[in-house]
């Protein structure tokens, strides 16, 4: 075994690290304030293959392995957690599901403008009466008489970059006696009629990254459009989130590690008793935990990293090392934010300063692609086999 970073790792590291230190980090507090969504760095964020770092070049992405995709975000969430949210849910949640489901014409066609960076994502599986228990949608996709195409009607809620996306991988019910065997997958262009875009959502945190409902009103999706085969949408959803995982603790691991770099500097700096507040026991205890808990959280992500990238030729489920890598580290962001901020005092309740932002963007890792409760159901359900 061996800890070291191959080559190619290390520079897509770095060149994320210096994107993020350029250009999202000095405007990361603004874009918080108006809530706007970033474009020209995503847009950016395209062109250096960002947004399809897994992708392989064929279809416009970077080629690159799960581990660096990782690495990348991981820097990205640094810098701003909302960045991090809408190339995550790019990367894994949109591309990730076409790549391995989708045929040979849907991978050009879809994700070959989003992989590099032309247009935008989107995944569609909650509704307003079902998160957690995702296969209670109740979207519908009835067949046409001819088969030629499916007539969409529901409602999906909290869709990240639903107000800018150009395509979604959704999912709605095609036969409702089936339960969740009688889910299928789609993918849609949102800028077909029937695809109606609600306000977008004024959120906690992540407030750069665009959330909203969306409505389906006789939408109209050809059958060459259906990802996978009808009846598969259920496990196509869960596989996607299994892998989506690792991309949640990359960015909770990125506000962990923020966090931490902050409360490091400012217990060297600041005094009082006439002593650096780092002298105190108390506080050593804080760095200590902190750091401690940050080392063991990107362990648990670059195992599920690595996980993922060796079930891509095994095939095999990587369940529970993505539910414990994003459980481990979300609870670590929001552990680490919390410190951080108390460490700093009164400043640390300061919108001057970003340790408040952290606290507001780490709590979201506790809450999407399933909660906190949520994977421990997953992890112990995997552990002991009783459903
Ligand atoms: C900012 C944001 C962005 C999002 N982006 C997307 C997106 O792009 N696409 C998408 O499809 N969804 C998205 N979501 C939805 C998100 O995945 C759901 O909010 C999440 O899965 C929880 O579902 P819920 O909100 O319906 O909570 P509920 O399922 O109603 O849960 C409420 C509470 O009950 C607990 N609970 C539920 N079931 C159990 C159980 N069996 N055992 C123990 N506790 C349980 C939950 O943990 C939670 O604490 C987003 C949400 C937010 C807030």
């Amino acid at each position: 075994m061996h800890f070291e970073l191959t080559e190619s790792q290390l520079m897509i590291q770095a060149a994320a690290r210096e994107f993020a230190q350029s250009e999202i980090a000095p405007v990361a507090a603004q874009f918080d304030v108006s809530g706007e969504f970033p474009a020209k760095n995503i847009r950016k964020a395209g062109e250096l293959g960002f947004m399809g770092v897994e992708v392989p070049e064929e279809y416009g992405g970077a080629g690159l392995d799960s581990i660096s995709f990782v690495l990348m975000l991981e820097e990205i969430a640094y810098a701003d957690a909302a960045h991090a949210t809408i190339m995550s849910v790019n990367n894994s949640l949109y591309n990730n599901g076409i790549l391995q489901f989708g045929s040979e014409q849907q991978k050009h066609r879809f994700v070959t403008p989003v992989a590099s960076g032309r247009a935008i994502g989107c995944y569609g599986l909650t509704e307003p009466q079902s998160g957690s228990d995702a296969a209670n949608m109740r979207t519908r996709a009835i067949l046409s008489a001819d088969g030629s195409h499916y007539l969409l009607n529901g409602k999906k809620s909290w869709i990240t970059s639903g107000p800018v996306a150009d395509y979604m991988v959704m999912f709605a019910v095609t036969d409702p006696a089936a339960k969740s065997r009688g889910i299928t997958a789609f993918i849609l262009d949102c800028k077909q009629p029937g695809f109606i875009r609600g306000k977008t959502e004024p959120k906690l945190g992540i407030r750069a990254s665009a959330t909203c409902e969306i409505e389906f009103t006789d939408y109209r999706v050809p059958v060459a459009d259906r990802l996978g085969r009808e009846g598969e949408g259920f496990a196509i959803a869960m596989t996607i989130l299994d892998q989506g995982r690792v991309g949640i603790a990359a960015q909770a691991n990125g506000i962990a590690r923020a966090a931490y770099d902050a409360a490091l500097s400012y217990v060297k700096e600041r005094r009082a008793f006439g002593a650096q507040i780092g002298s105190f026991q108390m506080i050593q205890a804080k760095i200590a935990d902190m750091k401690t808990r940050l080392s063991a959280s990107r362990l648990l992500m670059l195992q599920a990293a690595w996980a993922k990238q060796a079930a891509k030729t095994s095939g095999a489920r990587t369940t529970t090392e993505g539910s414990m890598a994003k459980l481990f580290a979300s609870e670590t962001a929001m552990f680490n934010a919390h410190t951080a901020l108390q460490i700093h005092g009164g400043m640390g309740y300061s919108k001057e300063l970003p340790l408040e932002r952290y606290f507001r963007d780490a709590k979201i890792t506790e809450i999407y692609e399933g909660t906190s409760e949520i994977q421990r159901l997953v992890i112990a359900r995997q552990e002991t086999g009783i459903r």
